[in-house]
């Protein structure tokens, strides 16, 4: 929710032009409080309201050859999938659950028509979300579903299977430490899908953890981070985390600060909690100062950079398949669009994929040669 208000935010002041769409745009009155700049505000699958909001705040002359082109969201090289709907989790910090109800995963065929769609249309990543992408299949019982005119139960790794069969890079996102999901790092390491895993630890404290109500606890998840990292040396783990949230102790904070010591995650984004309204977090007490908020904010990503930026020096001397997102700029398997960092080179075309030698890194992106 943070994260989808600030990256709001961003975007009026890169942009200024900005229209809100999706589950966080039932929330009108939240986001007008925040962002009263923000030209319109639609709920989720509201494409009729999107397009009218296109069209009143970007009126342009009538085109015959363009009027019947649908809006894209996304580069023509890289398309998001989504997997599933709602969440069966009750984080007290979220309010997912009450506007998108329970998990209802897609059958299997369905999301593997709409992913050969996208791959024959040219689509080189596919970027796989849900809320819970680790739960897909739990809702229907992994019920069977048919793909390729073969039976193929729904669960997270046959999905990750005959993805990984299109011949395009397949991107998890979502992911939590559950022990099954230790069943689709092998494919990591096979090369099947990309290595590359995002996980929202949120915090590290079990006391916070647990006031947060988060469907996994930190008790395995340094032994479960070590395996995976047996099977998937080249693996790349992302995650997110709150900082202050209501309650948080210095010791928890510490204990937060040494779980990043020793989990030495490649990429990580840190949002300072603020309530939103209707979650059941604002009931807690023990509401921390902007001020307290901040600094932990600051010393969380002084230790997280440092750690970072020596993963990144790691592939100094490396080279490295890439996508480009446009010439001169493009993504590793341990970059996913938007939230994490890119690799900088000269030439490339958007969509192709390149061998970059990585000559330097800086605390965020790569910078080489193509060759
Ligand atoms: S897992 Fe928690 S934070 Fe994520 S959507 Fe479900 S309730 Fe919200």
């Amino acid at each position: 929710m943070q994260e989808s208000l600030d990256a709001i935010g961003e975007a009026l002041t890169e942009n200024g032009k900005v229209i809100v769409t999706g589950c966080l745009g039932a929330k009108t009155n939240l986001i007008k409080n925040i962002h009263p700049a923000v030209l319109a505000i639609t709920g989720p699958h509201d494409t009729p309201a999107v397009m009218k909001a296109v069209h009143q705040h970007l009126p342009r002359p009538h085109d015959p050859y363009t009027d019947l082109i649908g809006v894209k969201l996304t580069p023509p090289h890289y398309a998001y999938l989504k997997i599933a709907e709602g969440c069966n989790h009750r984080c007290s910090f979220c309010i997912i659950p009450s506007m998108r109800g329970d998990l209802v995963s897609r059958p299997i065929g369905e999301v593997m028509q709409e992913a050969e769609n996208l791959v024959n249309a040219g689509v080189k990543e596919l970027l796989v979300i849900s809320q819970d992408t680790s739960a897909y299949g739990v809702d229907v019982k992994y019920r069977t579903g048919f793909w390729g005119g073969k039976p193929l139960k729904s669960n997270l790794l046959n999905l990750s299977k005959v993805l990984g069969d299109l011949g395009v890079w397949v991107r998890l996102h979502y992911v939590y430490p559950y022990p099954h999901v230790d069943e689709v790092i092998p494919l990591m390491a096979e090369g099947k899908i990309l290595p590359y895993l995002d996980v929202p630890f949120q915090h590290a404290s079990p006391r916070i953890l647990k006031l947060m109500k988060r469907p996994a606890s930190a008790e395995k998840v340094l032994q479960r981070l070590e395996s995976w990292r047996a099977i998937c040396p080249d693996i790349t783990v992302r995650s997110t985390f709150i900082v202050g949230f209501p309650g948080e102790t210095d010791d928890d904070f510490l204990q937060l600060l040494s779980f990043l010591e020793e989990a030495q995650l490649d990429r990580v984004g840190c949002f300072e909690y603020s309530p939103v309204e209707g979650a059941a977090a604002n009931q807690l007490d023990g509401a921390l100062p902007d001020r307290v908020k901040a600094e932990r904010k600051a010393a969380f990503m002084k230790t997280q950079e440092r750690i970072s930026a020596g993963k990144l020096k790691a592939k100094v001397g490396k080279t490295l398949k890439v996508l480009v997102d446009e010439p001169g700029l493009g993504r590793c398997s341990a970059d996913a669009p938007e939230i994490d960092g890119v690799v900088h080179f000269k030439g490339g075309k958007a969509g192709e994929f390149v061998n970059v030698l990585i000559d330097r890194a800086d605390a965020h992106d790569l910078h080489g040669r193509l060759q």
